[in-house]
């Protein structure tokens, strides 16, 4: 293992290996090339002789089935060959999944519904990625389900959505964004507020299983579950909720026999549940390296990447022109609660909010709901805003958003989450 090289470097892999490196340090950018063979970055082909991008945090596998030659530029943190892998694994899941995508297709069924479960950094959200992305190079539609509100590849942090995959993810820049379906959870932990997550959770399964049954090439394709690493006590609960939302068919469970064992023992037998092991190449990610990330998503749903920039808009609104919710009021004691309701139902109150000091730099998600009496709880988001003045003597508020004024709907969710708009 080398570490702070700068020059350019050139790596012959032979078959079934696999160059690792990392980006730490600010500013920096190393630029991949293809010379020779055929490589893949998660799933994703390079293309012989086009460079590829990759900046601060990234952390990035390049796989090759028949061996290869690679060419990196710039300051890597660690880069190093391994030759263990556990992509033949990987690989056989996906070709399981397939037979079960081809039975489907004859008989005009639904495919299979599969899940990542697993505990922190093991490689969940990067076995989903291949998953999708073998399966999209089959010419099939499967739909991504992300679940994963702290990390999570679809939209921001604090969100949970789906996206139907029609090409491979870009090497540098992950899946397309293109009409995602996002519910505005609002906080990076399921545990802020377990019961609005099942709700929420709900409501996308029973969506998803809608879209899978209109289009028939999805509707065989299946669907990838990726999900949080909290798999303990009220986690393990919320994992089992999500297998019977999105009505599962296959579970796999990467590094962690004890869930293994605990969802055999917890499911119908219908249900079949593989256990797979964890890539030696998977990084442990630090606390600042998660906030870090969230903040660069958060950006770049705003700013774009460097290669696709993206322009928002300012502009100024009348408190009275919006209606602010946050979801979920202080707790009373039981005594304090009318008749019938229970003490968890606070959780998942909406509380109207006068605009104030306190929602600066706060993500606000654009309700799909055109009125109050929609279910705004329940309803998708049309994207996000971010606050970045409150003027309370002028009575305005100033948004950070993508499109011009006016926004699709007046009604905006609070999140938890913020961000410090330095551009
Ligand atoms: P979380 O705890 O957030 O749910 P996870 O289990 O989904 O994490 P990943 O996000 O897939 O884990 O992986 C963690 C990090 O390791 C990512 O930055 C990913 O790019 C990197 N990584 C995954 N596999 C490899 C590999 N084979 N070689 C190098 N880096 C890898």
């Amino acid at each position: 293992m080398s570490t702070e090289k700068k020059v350019i470097q050139e790596f012959v892999l032979e078959q079934d290996n696999e160059l690792r490196f990392e980006v730490e340090s600010k500013n920096e950018k190393v630029y991949l090339t293809l010379k020779s063979g055929t490589a893949e970055v998660f799933g994703t082909e390079l293309v012989k002789a086009k460079t590829y991008e990759f900046t601060s945090g990234a952390k990035v596998a390049v796989f090759t089935w028949n061996g290869c030659v690679i060419e990196v530029k710039g300051k890597t943190d660690v880069i190093y060959t391994a030759k263990e892998t556990p992509m033949v694994i990987y690989s056989n899941c996906h070709a399981a999944l397939e037979f079960m995508r081809v039975e489907a297709e004859k008989d005009n069924k639904r495919g299979p519904i599969a899940l990542l479960a697993g505990p922190c950094d093991v490689g969940k959200s990067t076995v989903s990625r291949i998953l999708l992305n073998y399966a999209v190079r089959m010419n099939r539609r499967p739909i991504f389900v992300e679940l994963d509100v702290g990390q999570g590849q679809i939209s921001i942090p604090g969100t949970i959505g789906a996206l139907m995959i029609e090409r491979p993810a870009s090497i540098d820049e992950g899946f397309s964004q293109e009409a995602p379906l996002v519910y505005n959870f609002g906080h990076k932990t399921i545990s802020a507020n377990p019961n609005l997550f099942t709700i929420l959770t709900n409501h996308l399964a029973n969506t998803v299983k809608e879209r899978l049954e209109v289009n028939k090439k999805t509707r065989s394709s299946g669907a990838i579950i990726n999900t949080c690493g909290w798999i303990k006590g009220a986690g393990y609960k919320q994992l089992l909720n999500s297998i019977k939302a999105f009505e599962v068919d296959i579970i796999m469970v990467l590094d962690q026999e004890r869930l293994y064992n605990e969802l055999v023992r917890d499911l119908p037998q219908f249900v079949k549940i593989i256990f797979l092991p964890k890539s030696g190449g998977v990084v442990e990610r630090s606390k600042s390296n998660r906030s870090e990330s969230r903040d660069q998503r958060i950006r770049e749903y705003f700013y774009g990447t460097p290669r696709n920039s993206l322009y928002p808009h300012s502009f100024e609104l009348k408190f009275t022109e919006v209606k602010i919710y946050k979801i979920g009021a202080p707790a009373l004691p039981d005594s304090c609660l009318p008749l019938g309701m229970k003490a968890d139902d606070h959780m998942t109150k909406l509380v109207l909010l006068t605009p104030n000091a306190g929602l600066l730099h706060h993500i606000l998600g654009v309700s799909f709901s055109e009125n109050e009496d929609d279910d705004i709880l329940s309803s998708h988001v049309a994207g996000f805003v971010c606050v970045s003045m409150v003027d309370t003597e002028r009575q305005t508020i100033t948004l950070l958003s993508p499109q011009p004024k006016p926004l699709p709907s007046n009604i905006l969710i609070l999140s938890e989450l913020q961000f410090m708009d330095t551009h």
